[in-house]
């Protein structure tokens, strides 16, 4: 049992991470077994660093069954770099990119994406307050578009794609941030996927790129050094020095999510919470879900209360008896539950309760 009493966390990200991995680096972090130094000090070029990086990309390639002929990278900057480095990297000279508008970090990824090219907004759901993911009719995507980029999860509306769309032979780029490696997933539809760690990976500051090979001969020579994906995948990632203590600690999650029976696995724990929490809103019309029905986000559980006053309450008071993160975003308020993997069953049953309790005392 860790030291510290902890609460649940249902932050947004940086989020909860699973206990057996936060005690195996606080074993190593002072030295790893036979190393004699703690993560945080060996050189990136070590051998000991080496064969960490191996098995954080080995870790990935098992868990997600990534094909040969995708690289595996492991960036800084966050997801908010790749907003500009996938258009800088794969929007071609004359070429549109495709962008379909499904919140607040898609906007972002568009607002980036114009400053280096064409992009046509191929389909938007904010006429609808970002309530749902856009039909596969609804799209207008472009013939021989550069690509087409989708943000798989939002974060901030609590919506996601249940599949990605058909966008014929277009490379599929996809902003996996918030549902990365929450259930089996068809690498092979997408030919970029990036993902900040700090949700579903491990702390924040990588960022993990999966890129199909074919795509890295569109980085330009004449691109910023660090911001060509042919130069990181050229160096497996150690172009400069890496987040090491970040890509260990993603190492030691990808070996926890193993344990628990993979990816297959973590979808079905996934399913069973986010079900909780949303029959639990939708019981009795005292608790509103802010996504439509078949939208809804595993990860990103989003709802009123009646009053704003209520919701204020609500989270104090939450936050008193242990349930920790609960505010929405500020740019769209209400609550929000963030049950990434590493959240555990337990918290999201007390939350339920303590929902029931809350509409008892103040419905
Ligand atoms: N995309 C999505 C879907 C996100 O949820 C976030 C962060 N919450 C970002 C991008 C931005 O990520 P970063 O802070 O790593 O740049």
């Amino acid at each position: 049992m860790p030291t510290t009493t902890r609460v649940f966390n249902f932050s947004a990200g940086p989020a909860v991470l699973p206990i057996p991995v936060l005690e195996q680096a606080q074993r190593d972090l002072v030295a790893l077994p036979a190393v004699g130094m703690s993560v945080m000090e060996v050189s990136h070029r070590s051998k000991v660093f080496e064969d960490l990086l191996a098995g954080a990309i080995a870790g990935i390639r098992e868990l997600a069954g990534v094909p040969s002929n995708y690289r595996i990278l492991f960036l800084q900057g966050g997801a908010s770099l790749q907003f500009s480095m996938a258009p800088m990297n794969l929007l071609t000279k004359g070429a549109t990119a495709d962008y379909i508008d499904t919140g607040t970090w898609a906007v972002k990824a568009i607002e980036e994406a114009k400053r280096v090219g064409t992009v046509n907004v191929a389909g938007s759901t904010k006429a609808d307050r970002y309530s749902r993911i856009p039909t596969q009719t609804e799209l207008r995507l472009t013939p021989a578009a550069s690509y087409v980029h989708i943000t798989t999860n939002n974060t901030i509306e609590g919506t996601e794609w249940k599949t990605p769309p058909d966008v014929a032979d277009v490379p599929l780029v996809a902003d996996a941030s918030s549902d990365i490696l929450s259930g089996p997933i068809d690498l092979s539809r997408f030919g970029l996927i990036y993902a900040g760690a700090q949700k579903n990976l491990g702390p924040s500051g990588v960022t993990l790129v999966m890129i199909r090979e074919d795509l890295l001969a569109r980085s330009d020579e004449g691109l910023p050094t660090m911001l060509s994906y042919k130069v990181q995948a050229e160096n497996n990632s150690l172009y400069n020095t890496p987040n090491t203590f970040g890509i260990y600690i993603l190492g030691l999650v990808m070996q926890w999510l193993k344990s628990l029976g993979g990816l297959s696995a973590i979808a079905r724990i996934n399913q069973r919470k986010a079900a909780m929490l949303y029959s639990e809103i939708d019981r009795t019309g005292f608790y509103r879900g802010t996504a439509q029905k078949d939208s809804r986000s595993l990860m990103n559980v989003t709802f009123r209360l009646p009053s704003e006053d209520l919701e204020k309450t609500f989270d104090r008071q939450a936050s008193a008896a242990g349930f920790d993160g609960l505010k929405g975003h500020r740019s769209v308020g209400g609550l929000r539950a963030s049950i990434y993997n590493a959240f555990p069953e337990e918290g999201v049953a007390g939350l339920v309760d303590f929902m029931r309790e809350f509409e008892r005392t103040h419905g």
